[in-house]
């Protein structure tokens, strides 16, 4: 069989070298079109279909690369976007692909831009005409900020494969659950005034110290009710993250404002979240109306247990020979679980993602490659 496309190296080579950050800061946000339209050639060349879908209202952008027809189906995900990079602390270009010591280094090669020349090495490799069922191939947009891409193509897609995976970098390990997150800011609107006479003002921290009493005993309430025994930290953690509030000693303090985290176990969702801090408030919000304002900090993520068919998680188990796992950072995992039956499965390890001088250890190449020939071969010959 003829090569359609650039060797393995070449196309990750030519991933790496296109900027695609992610951040909420809009200056250093970028568009991810450029990598979407390459992959979109790549996949072109090797006869699939091609999707480009724009996230409403973004310059960012999806894409669904499809070959073989019918129901079912294997979908492999991956998102095309990258964290941004400490300048100071890289010691190479973070867009040039460097080997190294049986490394690959650059931004994005296993946090996952590599994912896809792993992909695209299989596929260009094995027999597509022996497809019976789909194959598809889904690019995604801002995972690293509010996962607008997964979210968009959930809601603008008819399909419906037998499996979907994720190709975070997992050290090749099968994951199954995660933990959530959601953030929010707490402020306290008092009154200031002398701080000689109390009476005539609303101390902020005064109230914030109810408030922070109760979100402890909500705390407390988490880790009781909430348990989940495959977690390392087995229950939804609560972060008191900042509290910022005062400008003078011989003031009464007007504003207060904690920032706060909570990473839910699968069972706790976020809207259940949300209500038992509005109840744990009811009182204190009841007695100062208007004077306590509760918002989301990011865009939250839901928690994730695999919770599905355990065919396919026993296919995938016993074919490649692999053991499940769960892990405490998030991925969109609980979003395509709303489709279909989700997994995650990558190469690299997640202790290099988001991190300076960011690798992919080269022993997991060939092993990479076995699992995902092996597993497209057992969801679409
Ligand atoms: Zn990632």
């Amino acid at each position: 069989m003829t090569r359609k496309i650039p060797s393995f190296i070449e196309i990750y080579k030519s991933l790496i070298k296109i900027p695609t950050i992610s951040s909420e800061n809009k200056l250093i946000d970028q568009t991810n079109k450029n990598l979407i339209y390459l992959l979109s050639n790549y996949f072109s060349d090797l006869k699939f279909l091609i999707k480009i879908k724009n996230i409403p209202y973004t310059n960012k952008f999806n894409m669904l690369a499809s070959i073989g027809y019918g129901e079912g189906g294997l979908l492999l995900s991956g998102h095309t976007d990258t964290v941004n990079f400490d300048d100071t602390s890289w010691t190479q270009d973070p867009f040039q692909l460097i080997e190294k010591n049986n490394k690959l280094y650059g931004l994005g090669v296993v946090d996952m831009k590599g994912f896809f020349a792993f992909i695209l090495d299989i596929i260009s490799s094995i027999d597509l005409k022996k497809l019976k069922k789909p194959l598809y191939i889904l690019g995604t947009a801002n995972e690293e900020t509010d996962m607008s891409g997964a979210r968009y193509f959930i809601q603008s897609t008819n399909i419906k494969p037998d499996c979907i995976i994720i190709g975070e970098p997992t050290s090749l390990e099968l994951i199954t659950a995660h933990k959530g997150h959601t953030s929010y800011s707490l402020e306290v609107i008092g009154k200031t005034a002398h701080s000689s006479n109390p009476a005539i003002g609303i101390n902020s921290i005064d109230i914030m110290h109810k408030i922070i009493n109760k979100l402890i005993s909500l705390k407390k309430y988490f880790k009781k009710k909430y348990f989940h025994k495959d977690f390392s930290i087995s229950y939804p953690t609560m972060n008191f993250a900042s509290i910022q509030g005062g400008d003078a000693i011989n003031k009464i303090c007007s504003s207060c404002i904690l920032n706060f985290e909570i990473r839910p176990t699968p069972g706790l969702t976020v809207k259940k979240i949300e209500i038992l801090i509005q109840n744990k408030l009811k009182k204190i919000i009841k007695k100062w109306p208007d004077r306590i304002i509760l918002k989301n900090l990011f865009f939250s993520v839901p928690s994730y247990e695999y919770s599905s068919e355990k065919k396919i998680l026993n296919t995938i188990e016993k074919s490649c020979k692999l053991i499940n796992k769960t892990v405490d950072y998030c991925t969109e995992a609980p979003f395509f679980q709303k489709i279909a039956p989700t997994l995650i499965l990558g190469p690299g390890s997640i202790q290099q993602a988001h991190c300076s001088n960011e690798y992919l250890d080269c022993h997991f190449i060939q092993p990479t490659k076995n699992i995902f020939e092996k597993i497209i071969k057992k969801f679409c010959y």
